[in-house]
């Protein structure tokens, strides 16, 4: 199995998706500094974003394999 990250869609660890992440370790970092700047200014949908991409492409790829 392979961990796709939801931020830039590199393959990451997937060790790392077992302890709950959704991302790779570089975007990990990003968002922990996201995260920061939301506390401060409540705003940054860009990680929702990306997840609903992902899922999206997902989706796409089964119906083209069909
Ligand atoms: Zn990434």
């Amino acid at each position: 199995m392979v961990a796709i990250c939801v931020e830039c869609w590199e393959e990451y660890n997937p060790k790392r998706r077992e302890l709950g992440y959704r991302t790779c370790l570089e975007c990990g970092a990003a968002n922990a500094r996201l995260e920061k700047a939301r506390k401060a200014k409540c705003s940054a949908p860009a990680y929702n974003k990306g997840a609903y991409q992902y899922v999206g492409s997902v989706q796409a790829a089964r119906s083209v394999g069909r």
